[in-house]
C-alpha cells in the first residue's frame, strides 16, 4: 500500500479537490492523507488569538468570512443537491464547535480543538466527494490512531496498533482518506504535529503500515538544487540520500517538513516528491541510495543571528561550552551552527526571542558579540572528506563574498556558510555557477 499526503494548496478549493481525485483514482490500494485547505490552518491560529485576548467579535468576523469560503466550495464542489446538503450539514456542524469557544474560559486545549477543524473538514468535504464519484473510500480519524507521548515524540507502537485496527473496522477499500497534522496527546486530549505537521503523519503512517512508498504532493516539481526564488534555471533533483533531503528540508526547501525524513529513513521507505500540477513529472525520490561524488544542491536560510562569546577562561578548561548551551537551553532557544577556537565560541539561533536575556546570561562567561541579519548558505551533497577538492571548489566560487563562520564535519553530507543577508543572492549564483554549471 502507499501513503499520499496532498498539501493545503493541492486542496485548496473545490476544482484542485477534483484535480487530486483524478490523481488518485487508479486501482491500487492506498492510504490518503490531506491538510487543510489552504489558508485555513492560519485562519484558525488567528481564531484563537482573538479568543486568548476575549476579543469575540474579531474572532467571530473571520469564523464568518471562512465559513462563507467553504460554503462556496461546497457549492462547487458536489453535483447533486443531496451531496451539497450533506456538505453543507458538515460545515455548519464543524463552525457552530468553533464558535462554542467564544467564552472567557480559552485555554490551550480550546485552542488545540480549534486548530483540528481544518483537516477534519478537508477530509469529510473530500470523502464525500469520492463518494458522490462512485469511488470506494473510507474515513481512517486520525484522533483514533495517530498520539504522541509525553515528550511529544509519536507513540509508534501505539500507531502501528491502532491504525491497523481503524483499517481493519473499515473492511477492505480502495482509498482510505485520514487527517495529517492531528494527533492526540499522552492523555488523550486532541493535539497536532506542529504547522506543517501533514508531512510527517504521512510519514508516521507509512512508517506504521510498512508503506511501499509515501508520496508528498505539492505544487512544485520536487527538490531543486538551489532556490528558484534568487537563481535561474535550478533544476529539479531525481533523487537523492534521506540524509541530503533532511539537511535540505531544514534549509528552507519549504517542500518538505524536516521531521519527516526520519521515521521514513528508519523504516527504509522510499519518499517521492510529486507535483499536483504536473503528475506525470518524475519529482525527486528520496531513498537510501547516496549518489557518490555528487554536490546535490545549495541552498540558504535566512533571519540567522550569530553569537560570538569570547573568554579567557575556555582556554584549556572544560566544561566551558555546556554553561554556554545550557543558557541557549533555559530559553528553550535551539542552535543551529557552532564553530570554535581556543578563545571563543560562535553560534547561530533562528529565533531571536530570548536575545537579550541571552546575552545578559552569556555575559557572565566573557564577552559577547551579535550580529543580526545572517544567512547560512548551505551545500548539500556527497562531502565525505576522501572526495578531496570539494571545499576549494566551493570556497573559489566564495572569493569575494565576506564568511563570518564556516562549519563542516557535522555529517558527511552538508558544508554549511554563515554570510550577510545582503550577499545571499550573490552567493546563491556564484555556487550555482560553480558547482552546476
Ligand atoms: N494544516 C497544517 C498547517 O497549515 C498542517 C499542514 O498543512 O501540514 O500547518
Ligand atoms: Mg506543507
Amino acid at each position: 500500500m502507499k501513503v499520499l499526503k496532498f498539501g493545503g494548496t493541492s486542496v485548496g478549493s473545490a476544482q484542485r479537490m477534483k484535480e487530486v481525485a483524478e490523481i488518485i483514482s487508479d486501482n491500487s490500494q492506498k492510504i490518503v492523507v490531506l491538510s487543510a485547505m489552504s489558508g485555513t490552518t492560519n485562519s484558525l491560529v488567528e481564531i484563537a488569538n482573538n479568543l486568548y485576548q476575549k476579543k469575540h467579535d474579531e474572532a467571530n468576523t473571520i469564523i464568518s468570512t471562512l465559513e462563507k469560503k467553504y460554503e462556496q466550495e461546497v457549492e462547487l464542489l458536489y453535483s447533486a443537491t443531496e451531496y451539497k446538503t450533506k456538505g453543507k450539514e458538515l460545515i455548519k456542524s464543524h463552525f457552530d464547535f468553533i464558535r462554542s469557544f467564544t467564552v472567557d474560559m480559552f485555554t490551550v486545549f480550546e485552542e488545540k480543538s480549534i486548530l483540528a477543524q481544518g483537516e477534519l473538514i478537508s477530509t469529510a468535504l473530500f470523502h464525500f466527494f469520492l463518494q458522490e464519484n462512485g469511488h470506494d473510500s473510507a474515513l481512517l480519524p486520525a484522533l483514533d490512531y495517530m498520539r504522541i507521548d509525553k515528550n511529544n515524540e509519536p507513540d509508534m507502537d501505539y500507531i502501528k496498533e491502532n491504525i491497523a485496527n481503524v483499517i481493519k473496522e473499515q473492511g477492505q477499500k480502495n482509498i482510505y482518506i485520514t487527517q495529517g497534522y492531528i494527533c492526540r496527546n499522552a492523555f488523550g486530549e486532541i493535539d497536532n504535529l506542529q504547522r506543517g505537521g501533514s508531512d510527517y503523519s504521512a510519514s508516521l503512517i507509512g512508517s506504521a503500515i510498512a508503506a511501499d512508498e509515501i508520496q508528498i504532493w505539492t505544487d512544485i516539481d520536487g527538490m531543486h538544487n538551489n532556490d528558484p526564488r534568487y537563481v535561474e534555471n535550478t533544476k529539479s533533483l531525481s533523487e537523492l540520500s534521506y540524509d541530503e533531503a533532511a539537511e535540505l528540508a531544514y534549509f528552507g526547501a519549504k517542500i518538505l517538513h524536516p521531521t519527516s525524513v526520519l521515521p521514513a529513513k528508519l523504516a527504509n521507505i522510499p519518499v517521492r516528491l510529486l507535483n499536483t500540477m504536473a503528475p506525470e513529472a518524475e519529482g525527486t525520490l528520496i531513498s537510501s541510495k547516496q549518489r557518490k561524488h555528487r554536490m546535490a544542491a545549495v541552498a540558504a536560510k535566512d533571519g540567522i543571528t550569530a553569537i560570538k562569546i569570547k573568554s579567557g577562561r575556555m582556554l584549556l578548561a572544560y566544561g566551558f561550552l555546556r554553561k554556554v548551551f545550557e543558557i541557549f537551553e533555559s530559553y528553550k532557544t535551539p542552535i543551529d551552527m557552532i564553530t570554535t577556537s581556543e578563545v571563543g565560541v560562535s553560534v547561530t539561533i533562528d529565533e531571536n526571542q530570548h536575545l537579550e536575556e541571552i546575552v545578559n546570561d552569556l555575559k557572565k562567561y566573557g564577552s559577547v558579540e551579535v550580529d543580526t541579519d545572517q544567512v547560512i548558505v548551505c551545500v548539500v551533497g556527497d562531502l565525505i572528506a576522501e572526495n578531496k577538492g570539494y571545499a576549494s571548489t566551493i570556497f573559489e566560487a566564495m572569493q569575494n563574498i565576506p564568511i563570518r563562520m564556516i562549519s563542516y564535519g557535522g555529517s558527511n553530507y552538508n558544508l554549511s556558510l554563515l554570510i550577510n543577508a545582503q550577499d545571499k543572492k550573490q552567493a546563491l549564483n556564484l555556487l550555482s555557477d560553480q558547482l552546476f554549471n
